[in-house]
């Protein structure tokens, strides 16, 4: 096993919450710190989802976050979106939709 494949993970810094994946018949209820699609909708606990089981749901939005992408979830999925040699792990998108 290397170390060196580790992407977001930062036992000391914690910047990225546990979450679950909600919503009735979307959100696959695993709960992780992988990147969600937050569904602002002006509450206090907005909906949140993978981006992968949001596209799945037809979301336009997280299709495009996914192009390229496809069938890469968790670790694979933030390598991704942060692109290659990027060191920060990218931030949730959100949108009003
Ligand atoms: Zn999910
Ligand atoms: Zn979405």
């Amino acid at each position: 096993m290397s170390s060196t494949e580790m992407i977001g993970v930062d036992a000391s810094g914690s910047e990225r919450p546990m979450r679950p994946c909600s919503g009735a018949g979307i959100g696959c209820g695993q709960v992780d710190d992988h990147p969600r699609h937050v569904l602002d909708d002006g509450t206090e606990d907005p909906p949140q989802y993978h981006l992968d089981c949001h596209a799945a749901a037809g979301c336009a939005h997280c299709r495009e976050q996914l192009a390229g992408a496809e069938g890469a979830t968790g670790a694979a999925l933030l390598d991704h979106l942060a692109g290659p040699g990027a060191s920060a792990a990218p931030a949730d998108t959100t949108s009003e939709d």
